[in-house]
């Protein structure tokens, strides 16, 4: 069989709330997501070896089944009852890992999307969005792709009215933050403000970017850690060089920038680049399934 190549788009959070601390330990969440131009390519090679391996650029991920990708083609064979096929999954890496972009997420549901695709469709969409969501909670939207409101731990998802033309700087810093880690601070302090998830509907049913961009709000930058002063550093770079709005995505430490579809980011871009790893421009990318 022939191989097959894949995108996975990253995401990131146009808002993101968190609604209650459930009796499981985890929490409910409320995030409103984008799909964004940043993106892995995958490519994907049925093999006679009885194992699902992964090759990456990036040396320090794992090629075995801790690998999201892994995961979920091991997930797609048993639900088409082919356990025991090999595959071999080759992943250029451009999303930064431990950025709140789901780059583990985005790969595992390019595997689920190519995987549906090379064997003749045997899973439907909302069959595949199930499986995505046993793989990991952002999987769902990853494999959905667009603009979408997402609930419960981000398995639940509802399609938005796409995100109004615009362009997008996003900087991840030399360091990540370690997800339980902000969950168990946000515990102990608790919040004090949420987003206004409501007028960001709003504003994206009226097809307006500049209300979504003013009202683009995190709760985990309330968190105490004092590694959240580059972020706000990062924020007002954004914001200087033109942003309509500027937040951290998911638990970080990637953040952006919102800007017209017509700004010139360049300054942005070339200031962030040169104090920081990464800064990239993008834009937004419609729905995949
Ligand atoms: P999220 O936004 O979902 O919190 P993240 O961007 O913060 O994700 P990832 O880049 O997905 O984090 O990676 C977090 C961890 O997951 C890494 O430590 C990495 O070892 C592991 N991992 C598993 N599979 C992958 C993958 N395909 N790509 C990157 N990291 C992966």
């Amino acid at each position: 069989m022939d191989s097959i190549r894949e995108k996975a788009y990253a995401k990131l959070n146009i808002s993101l709330d968190v609604t209650e601390r459930r009796t499981d330990g985890f929490h409910d969440m409320c995030m409103v997501m984008q799909t964004v131009s940043i993106c892995d390519e995958l490519e994907l090679r049925p093999t006679d070896t009885g194992r699902v391996q992964v090759k990456s650029n990036f040396s320090f991920i794992p090629g075995d089944e801790r690998n999201l990708a892994a995961k979920a083609a091991l997930g797609f064979f048993e639900a088409v009852g082919k356990q025991g096929q090999g595959l071999l999954i080759t992943l250029q890496k451009s999303i930064p890992v431990g950025a709140g972009m789901a780059g583990g997420s985005a790969d595992a549901a390019a595997v689920l999307r190519a995987l549906n695709r090379l064997y003749g469709a045997p899973l439907t969409a909302d069959a595949l969005e199930t499986l995505a969501a046993r793989v990991g909670s952002d999987v769902p939207f990853c494999v959905r792709g667009g603009t979408a409101l997402a609930t419960g731990r981000g398995e639940k998802l509802e399609t938005l009215p796409s995100l109004p033309a615009c362009k997008f700087v996003v900087c991840k810093p030399d360091f990540s933050i370690s997800t339980p880690e902000l969950f168990r601070k946000l515990d102990q302090t608790g919040l004090r403000c949420h987003p206004d998830t409501a007028g960001i509907l709003a504003a994206l049913r009226d097809g307006e970017l500049e209300p979504v961009a003013r009202r683009m709000y995190n709760v985990f930058e309330e968190v105490d850690d004092r590694r959240l002063r580059t972020v706000r550093e990062i924020k007002s770079v954004l914001l200087d060089c033109g942003a309509l709005g500027a937040i951290m995505t998911g638990t970080g430490s990637a953040v952006f920038g919102v800007f017209r579809p017509d700004a010139d980011c360049s300054a942005a871009v070339a200031a962030l680049r040169a104090e920081h790893g990464f800064c990239r421009e993008a834009v937004g990318v419609d729905r995949l399934l």
